[in-house]
């Protein structure tokens, strides 16, 4: 048994923090949660002290990442990274990326789509204890249509790369692609069914037809996998709902009819706050970047807001995904998430709430909040993040278990 103590606890449910607090764990679970007065010491148990001051808190969880790829902001880092890189080697990489992010705090993370499905070999690796690294939820390779947005033009048309992208044609095509993932072990599908035109001004567009959304919505569920979706805003992220999918992603251009939907459907909105603000600050301080591109940075970065503010107040569900390994590099980018939650209207303990207790739900991983039954992923912070959520990007200030063991503080 071991009992953690510290000045003060925020559970992940949302309610006030219990102040003079403990948590009680068992093997890898919680076996009691509250006041350290209730509690008393158990005996046989070890007992790890917060310093003065501290907070226990879950383990935070980051709904989207990219752990092939290392968040070098250059253009089209992404892509020559997953053309030049083989793909033992991007496994590699993945499993340092890993490490720093769970160094960082968090320990559970959805990747969200991996050259050659790497990152499910790490999520294996990491389950079996051979590298450390968060709870990961992999997809394998994200599905797309040709020359769509995850297989974007820019090579020699004489280039061929094998498994780099999930292309698919159809929804003949799109079930065979759903099947093809389940089948090297995806935890849930990623789809591209709406986009933002790379050739003309519209913030939307459809990439997928809905019946080849339908199909792999409808293959996926049949299996007991979610769908996410890479979207922009529109009839199309509509459309996108309306066919199955169960979390959009990025989604800038949301409006108050289509959130209704998602409050009835249950649908996720994961904003990706974080990776719009860097791809954004980018592009605007590139003084040749395209008129076009440059036009969506301003929109996308301008709109945001006011589309979280009518999210927040529809009642939709939110999870923080940064996109880490895109723009942002994994560790110290991911937490700026939580910040900008803080920066657009939610309390922090509202905003701490989304990247503990929402984001396990959204993975459905049993964890996420420190009360009896869970799993015991949870951080000894020093200092007060509802005070300043700011301290929780700082490594020095994390002690982090999984599990209830103790996690490596940072990589040497
Ligand atoms: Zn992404």
């Amino acid at each position: 048994m071991k009992l953690f103590r510290a000045d003060r606890l925020i559970d992940g449910c949302g309610g006030p923090p219990v102040e003079g607090a403990a948590v009680l764990v068992e093997g890898d679970r919680v076996v009691d949660a509250g006041r350290a007065a209730d509690i008393g010491v158990p005996q046989g148990a070890e007992v790890i002290d917060a310093p003065p001051g501290g907070t226990l808190m879950p383990g935070l969880v980051d709904v989207h990442v990219h752990l092939a790829y290392s968040g070098q902001v250059a253009p089209d880092a992404f892509r020559a990274e997953a053309a030049t890189i083989p793909y033992p080697a991007i496994a590699l990489r993945a499993a340092r990326f890993a490490r720093e992010t769970l160094a960082h705090g968090y320990t559970s993370v959805r990747d969200m789509h991996a050259p050659g499905g790497t990152i499910i070999d790490l999520r294996d690796a990491v389950a079996e204890g051979l590298v450390e690294g968060p709870r990961i939820r992999a997809c394998g390779l994200g599905l797309t249509v040709t020359g769509g947005h995850m297989d974007q033009p820019g090579f020699a048309d004489h280039m061929s790369f094998r498994d780099m992208n999930g292309v698919c044609e159809g929804p003949v095509g799109f079930r065979a692609g759903v099947r093809a993932q389940i089948k090297r072990g995806a935890d849930f599908i990623k789809l591209n069914p709406c986009v933002s035109s790379r050739v003309d001004e519209r913030l939307w567009r459809f990439e997928m037809t809905v019946d080849e959304i339908r199909a792999a919505c409808d293959e996926a569920h049949e299996c007991g996998l979610m769908v996410g979706a890479h979207t922009s805003g529109g009839p199309p992220l509509t459309a996108a709902i309306e066919a199955g999918c169960d979390t959009v992603e990025h989604a800038h251009w949301i409006d108050d009819a289509t959130l209704e939907l998602m409050v009835e459907r249950g649908t996720w909105l994961v904003p990706t706050l974080a990776v719009n603000e860097a791809s954004s600050a980018y592009v605007l301080g590139q003084p040749d970047a395209p008129a076009l591109t440059r036009r969506w940075a301003e929109r996308s970065e301008s709109d945001k807001w006011e589309r979280l503010e009518r999210a927040r107040k529809a009642g939709v569900k939110v999870a923080a995904g940064s996109d880490a390994g895109f723009f942002l590099t994994h560790g110290a980018a991911n937490g700026r998430e939580i910040e900008l939650f803080v920066q657009g209207g939610y309390s922090e303990l509202e905003a701490i709430s989304i990247a503990t207790a929402a984001g396990a739900d959204l993975l459905r991983i049993d964890a996420g909040r420190l009360v009896a039954g869970k799993l015991a992923d949870l951080l000894i912070v020093d200092g007060n993040p509802l005070e300043d959520v700011r301290i929780l990007r700082d490594p020095g200030r994390l002690r982090v278990f999984k599990g209830a063991e103790e996690c490596p503080r940072r990589p040497g």
